[in-house]
């Protein structure tokens, strides 16, 4: 089946979704894919205290309100994995695992995916004590003793969920000053059962029969935890535009103030693209602007 959009918003995170609520209110032909839940990393924060609007939110509360109002504006909406974008006779052509999509503009929104440590047993200790989401897998080790990885914001705002559900929470970061805004510095310094390890990298992860039982830190400390979360940064999700024309800059998109890629017809915004400030309020800014400049463009 092949059908044709004025616009295909890939990736339904918040830059997704800002977008392909400016496109559908000026009435173009859009389709939003995706190939996970909407929301992308808002399903994976506990808790939002910096959005405007709302003094403290979760993050998938917030991604199914912008998901309602997707909704309500009957925004049509697909489940699609992308392998390619094609440019041929004035027109992409987007191939999913599904379909054939052609399109005259593309808004790539597909963000980024937290990173591993790339430790042996990693992998095979998803589920069974490793996670890079407190939200989702915390309640899993209520009352029990987990350590969580980074010293960045992410990290902080999780270890001070967990610290609410968990016996105990060790932070540990591989430097001796946080990245992480001072606000929650101070709310982590503050919390008694969170126990911080600084200049300090994980070394191994050990397991007992199939499950995490301890990691070590520094080839010497071995610190008894049932879980492991793990906050260490994020990678693009941009593996199927390796082989396309965008411009890339270690796998993020590069774009001008207008959130125009290299190729005409082709904008990237969200956590995809090469920036300096990583946020939601960020996001919805450059979602809007990618379709502001679609709108202008068609009208
Ligand atoms: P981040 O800011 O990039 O922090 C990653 C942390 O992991 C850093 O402390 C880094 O250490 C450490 N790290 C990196 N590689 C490592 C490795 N191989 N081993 C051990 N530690 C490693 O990532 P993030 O916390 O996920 O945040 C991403 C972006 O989203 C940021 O712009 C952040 O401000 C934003 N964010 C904002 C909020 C909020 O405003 N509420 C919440 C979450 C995220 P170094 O410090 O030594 O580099």
């Amino acid at each position: 089946m092949k059908s044709y959009f004025d616009c295909v918003i890939i990736g339904s995170g918040i830059a997704g979704m800002t977008a392909a609520i400016y496109l559908k209110r000026a009435n173009l032909n859009i389709l939003l894919l995706e190939k996970d839940a909407p929301g992308g990393q808002m399903n994976k924060s506990s808790e939002i205290e910096n959005y405007p609007g709302f003094s403290s939110i979760t993050g998938p509360d917030l991604a199914v309100q912008i998901f309602e109002q997707i909704t309500k504006l009957e925004v049509p909406y697909r489940y699609g994995n992308v392998h390619k974008i094609v440019c041929e006779n004035d027109r992409y052509h987007i191939e999913t695992d599904m379909e054939n999509i052609e399109t005259k503009n593309i808004i790539l929104a597909t963000g980024r995916s937290p990173k591993r440590l790339e430790l042996p047993n990693e992998m095979k200790l998803v589920g069974r004590g490793i996670s890079w989401c407190a939200f989702c897998d915390g309640s899993l080790f209520k009352g029990k003793n987990v350590a969580v990885i980074g010293g960045g914001n992410s990290a902080l705002e999780e270890a001070l969920y967990l610290s609410r559900i968990c016996a105990s929470v060790t932070l540990i970061h591989r430097r001796d000053t946080f990245r992480a805004d001072s606000i929650l510095q101070d709310k982590v310094l503050k919390q008694s059962n969170i126990d911080i390890i600084y200049n300090a990298q994980v070394t191994e992860l050990k397991e007992m029969d199939g499950k995490l039982a301890s990691i070590v830190v520094n080839d010497t400390n071995e610190i008894p935890v049932s879980g492991c979360f793990i906050y260490i940064g994020h990678q693009p999700n941009s593996e199927y535009l390796i082989d396309s024309p965008v411009i890339l800059d270690h796998g993020y998109v590069i774009v001008d103030n207008h959130m125009r890629t290299n190729l005409e017809g082709i904008y990237a915004c969200g956590d995809l693209i090469k920036k300096e400030i990583y946020q939601l309020s960020t996001a919805v800014g450059e979602g809007t602007t990618a379709a502001m400049e679609i709108i202008k463009k068609m009208s």
